[in-house]
């Protein structure tokens, strides 16, 4: 079963909720806003991206990021998370903000 989806074909972009609770989205064939794209390896079921995604968002994006406090302690809209998908599984790095940070673990399907 597959364990990322098809989000923009022209883009050759990727979609898939990580289990630390985040939508994320890479881009394969066009680079993203952020001048990044990812190799891919075709295969929904057993995906490998590289190099690894490094994805920060609220107050974690180095830009000051100023906002409603309330939004921004929500760990799903202010977030680092950092990490590499091999054959399927999801290592995250150790400087994630978040509580899987080292682990390794098995792609959700999506
Ligand atoms: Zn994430």
């Amino acid at each position: 079963m597959a364990k990322v989806k098809l989000y923009d074909k022209d883009h050759g972009t990727y979609y898939f909720r990580c289990p630390a609770g985040h939508d994320h989205y890479i881009n394969t064939i066009v680079p993203n806003q952020q001048n990044a794209q990812w190799g891919f390896n075709g295969d929904v079921n057993n995906p490998t991206f590289t190099p690894s995604i490094n994805e920060k968002a609220g107050r974690f994006v180095d830009v000051n990021v100023k906002g409603n406090e309330e939004w921004l302690s929500n760990p799903e809209n202010s977030y680092h998370c950092h990490f590499i998908i091999t054959n399927g599984k999801i290592k995250f790095c150790g400087d994630c903000s978040h509580e899987l940070k080292n682990l390794t673990i098995e792609l959700p399907e999506i």
